[in-house]
């Protein structure tokens, strides 16, 4: 009988790490970091984990798991453990974000990383353009939609679904004894829901023995207000005409390349010019390569700007892409100078750009992420207080990268698996009666399939 234990996404939204064994193969789904993994010890950047001792500070506190096996011979020094060779055939990534992907760094170089091209080319754009990102050189094997990987009696079948970062899969696990569905992250109301009902379509025909859900939004109550992508461009554009003489900022999450999209075609329709954050420009150059992923090449074809920071020495990245763009890479004076005529994205963690620009009171900053999660969210006051400043008006416009209640409901009713376990919720009981058999995970329990 299959068996899977739960390291992470227990009770939680993200953090997924889930190791599922059949027969002697052993294989993890996932190896993410919780939202506020450290949060509870330290604080960035005065108290950190001490990077020289490898795992040591994170074990000692109980903030990773000691399992046998799984980490890299460095990781392991001076946390009492023993490294013994790997004991595990791979770790299958669904998506690349950070709370699926992260703790990839502790794990041992020999064993493979599966993921899809395009998760790979966000990791690798998300390593060479950020200092604070580094997982890691893996042994990455690289699959499509159509491909299946087969460990021993095991087969892994990739489906691609809608997510808010390009390159997700789900996957069906082909154990000797029946299949069990991973969702990781999905959505139906986003801009490809047609790849959500493929992988559906498909889960559907294997009768299967176990789902493993996500329910990011099995929320009491009606859960946060959600648009669809749709919905989002047609505000946004709403707010970009409206905006006359004065500057449009947004915000939004830098892998989200949908969101992009939306943001570009926004500006494109109230006449205005996207001007993207060198980062971002960085990224959607490097999916150029990627012939799968149906993107417009905004830089090579449509001649799309990216904004640069003043840095007193800029990355060897920053610089190389800065001289590649010429005249369309732009400053802090070019959007001053232009505000009736851009959109610039502007990160949060780079507000004090608005500082240089000067804008003129009365512009928009549209906050398209998440809504805070508290009421003293301490981002949402500090970004509060920055617009004040600068008499920037607040609109929030988000299109969750999750399913609904509902649709989550439907999906556990329409499959009808041997089993249910809910994960990557703070609500998993609110999955129980949906199936006749939900069991609510517990971390380091073994759930027999
Ligand atoms: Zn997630």
């Amino acid at each position: 009988m299959p068996q899977l234990t739960c390291y992470g996404g227990v009770g939680e939204i993200g953090g997924n790490k889930f190791l599922l064994e059949a027969g002697d193969v052993r294989i993890f789904l996932d190896m993410g970091q919780t939202f506020g993994f450290l949060s509870g010890y330290f604080v960035d950047p005065w108290l950190m984990p001490r990077k020289r001792f490898g795992l040591r500070d994170l074990m000692v506190l109980g903030l990773m798991p000691r399992i046998p096996g799984l980490y890299d011979r460095s990781e392991l020094k001076g946390t009492g453990m023993k490294w013994t060779p790997p004991t595990f055939d791979g770790v299958f990534i669904s998506h690349p974000h950070y709370d699926h992907i992260f703790h990839l760094a502790y794990v041992d170089r020999d064993i493979p990383i599966y993921l899809g091209e395009t998760g790979h080319i966000i990791i690798r754009a998300w390593e060479d353009s950020s200092s604070r990102i580094d997982l890691g050189q893996h042994d990455y094997r690289t699959f499509r939609t159509g491909d299946v990987v087969k460990v021993d009696e095991t087969e892994v079948e990739p489906i691609h679904v809608d997510h808010s970062v390009p390159g997700a899969y789900g996957f069906l696990i082909h154990t000797p004894e029946g299949t069990v569905v991973y969702t990781g992250d999905l959505r139906w109301h986003g801009p490809h829901g047609e790849m959500t009902d493929d992988f559906m379509r498909a889960a559907l025909d294997t009768h299967p023995i176990a789902l493993i859900t996500e329910g990011t939004r099995m929320e009491p109550g009606g859960g946060r207000v959600n648009y669809s992508e749709e919905e989002v461009l047609q505000g946004a554009t709403k707010i970009m005409k409206g905006a006359r003489e004065r500057l449009v900022v947004s915000t939004f999450y830098p892998r989200d390349i949908d969101r992009m999209r939306t943001f570009y075609m926004a500006a494109l329709e109230a006449g205005r010019e996207f001007i993207t954050s060198s980062r971002t420009a960085f990224l959607l150059k490097a999916l150029e390569a990627d012939t799968g992923l149906h993107f417009p090449r905004v830089f090579s074809e449509y001649g799309a700007k990216a904004y640069f920071r003043e840095m007193a020495s800029a990355s060897t990245w920053e610089r190389e892409l800065q001289s590649e763009l010429g005249a369309r890479a732009v400053d802090s004076s070019y959007v001053h100078d232009h505000q009736s005529e851009v959109v610039l994205q502007l990160d949060f963690s780079h507000l004090a750009e608005l500082v240089d620009i000067d804008p003129k009171q009365g512009g928009h900053f549209i906050h398209s992420k998440s809504e805070p999660f508290q009421e003293d969210d301490i981002e949402d006051t500090i970004l509060r207080n920055w617009l004040r400043s600068f008499g920037l008006e607040h609109h929030q416009l988000h299109a969750s990268g999750h399913a609904s209640r509902a649709e989550l409901e439907q999906m556990v009713k329409e499959l009808k698996p041997g089993k249910v376990i809910p994960i990557h919720t703070e609500h998993p009981e609110m999955f129980l009666g949906l199936s006749k058999e939900v069991e609510l995970p517990a971390v380091g329990r073994p759930i027999s399939l």
